[in-house]
C-alpha cells in the first residue's frame, strides 16, 4: 500500500482506504448523513458524480478555493461520499462514468507530477503509482520517460492511432520513449478499471435518510442514459453482445465499436439511428461519436471510404465473437440469418 500525504490523497483519492481515512479524521458515515455542517460534502459528492456523468473532469470550487486546509479534505471526502452514493444507487452506468472521469482527473495530476520542472517528490510519487499500482517500471530519461517494450505493448494495445504503433516510437535498448503526457495517457484505461474495481468491491452501507434524496436524484440522472433505439430483429450474437455491453455502460473496445457501427450501417441504419446506442459508453461525447460513425460511413474524412463489417475471423481475433449454432459457419456477421451461397 502506498503511503499518502494530504496532497497526494487529494489528487489520487482512490488510493486511500476509505473507512480508514474517515476513522483517522474522526468521522463516521452517519455524521455525513445527519450533520447539517457536513451537508456541503454530500452536495459536492453529488456534483462530482453529476459532472462525471456529463463527461467532465471534476474541479471542486468553494468560496475558499485558495485555502488548502479546506480544499484538500473536501476533495477527498467528496470522492468518498460519492462512492457511498454510487453504491447506494447501484447504478452501473454512473459507476462506469464516474470511474472514467476520475481516471482522467488523476491522469492530469500524473502528467503534471511527471513534468521535469515539477518537484522531485511529486515526480517520485507518480513513478511509484506506475510501479506499485500498475506494475510498470518507468524511468526518467532527459525530458522523456522510458518503459520496457513489453510493458508498452501490453498497454498500447488499447490505442489504434498510428502514433502509438511501436514502429512509430523512439525505441532504444528495449525501452520506449514517452512524453509525460503519453506516459499518463498510456494507463488511463487501467486507472479507470482500477477505480471501477475498487468501487464495485466496496461494501454497500445501509441507506440513511440523509442520503435518500441524492440517491433518488442519481436514479433520475441515470435515466438520461437509457437508450430507446430499437435494432432490427435478426442480429448475430457478437452484435447483440456489443449492444448489451454498451447498455450496461461498459467500455466497449474500439474494435467492438467499429464492428457495431459497420454492421448497422451495412444493415441500412443511419448515423442518427446508430449514435444513441453509444450514449451509455463511459466516454460518450455526442459530437465525436457522430463524427466517427460518419467517418466509418464514408460521409466525412479525407478518403471518404465506407468501411465494411469485419469478418468473423477478425472479430474472433479481437475476442468479440460469441458464436452460437445460429451463426451456421458464416464468414461475416452480415450473412447472419441468410443462407450461405
Ligand atoms: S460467428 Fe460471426 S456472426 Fe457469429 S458471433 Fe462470431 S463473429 Fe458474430
Amino acid at each position: 500500500m502506498i503511503s499518502l500525504g494530504q496532497d497526494e490523497i487529494a489528487k489520487y483519492p482512490f488510493l486511500a482506504e476509505a473507512g480508514q481515512y474517515l476513522n483517522d479524521k474522526g468521522f463516521t458515515l452517519e455524521q455525513f448523513a445527519t450533520d447539517p455542517d457536513l451537508k456541503i460534502i454530500v452536495d459536492k459528492a453529488y456534483e462530482r458524480i453529476e459532472s462525471a456523468a456529463e463527461g467532465k473532469i471534476y474541479n471542486l470550487k468553494t468560496d475558499n478555493s485558495s485555502d488548502k486546509d479546506i480544499i484538500l479534505p473536501l476533495n477527498v471526502f467528496s470522492f468518498l461520499i460519492a462512492i457511498v452514493l454510487l453504491k447506494l444507487s447501484g447504478l452501473n452506468t454512473l459507476i462506469n462514468r464516474f470511474s472514467l472521469a476520475e481516471a482522467r482527473r488523476a491522469e492530469k495530476f500524473l502528467e503534471r507530477d511527471l513534468v521535469s520542472d515539477s518537484n522531485k517528490t511529486s515526480e517520485e510519487f507518480a513513478i511509484k503509482i506506475f510501479r506499485d499500482v500498475f506494475s510498470i517500471t518507468i524511468k526518467k530519461a532527459g525530458d522523456y520517460f522510458v518503459i520496457p517494450i513489453s510493458d508498452y505493448l501490453q498497454h498500447a494495445v488499447n490505442f489504434h492511432e498510428l502514433e502509438w504503433k511501436l514502429v512509430n516510437r523512439h525505441v532504444e535498448n528495449g525501452m520506449v520513449f514517452l512524453t509525460p503526457h503519453e506516459s499518463a495517457r498510456l494507463i488511463r484505461k487501467e486507472l479507470g478499471g482500477y477505480i471501477g474495481t475498487k468501487i464495485r468491491a466496496a461494501n454497500t452501507p445501509p441507506m440513511s435518510k440523509g442520503f435518500e434524496d441524492k440517491v433518488h436524484k442519481l436514479s433520475n440522472l441515470a435515466k438520461k442514459f437509457v437508450v430507446d433505439t430499437v435494432v432490427s430483429t435478426e442480429i448475430p450474437p457478437c452484435i447483440e453482445h456489443a449492444i448489451e455491453a454498451l447498455n450496461k455502460g461498459e467500455n466497449l473496445s474500439h474494435s467492438g465499436r467499429f464492428m457495431l457501427a459497420t454492421f448497422l450501417l451495412g444493415r441500412g441504419q443511419t448515423v442518427d439511428e446508430i449514435a444513441p446506442l453509444f450514449k451509455n459508453a463511459p466516454d460518450y461525447n455526442e459530437k465525436i461519436t457522430r463524427y466517427q460513425i460518419k467517418q466509418v460511413a464514408g460521409e466525412t474524412g479525407g478518403n471518404r471510404t465506407k468501411y465494411a463489417c469485419p469478418s468473423c475471423e477478425k472479430i474472433k481475433s479481437n475476442d468479440l465473437c460469441f458464436a452460437t449454432p445460429d451463426c451456421d459457419n458464416i464468414i461475416n456477421p452480415m450473412q447472419f440469418g441468410k443462407k450461405r451461397l
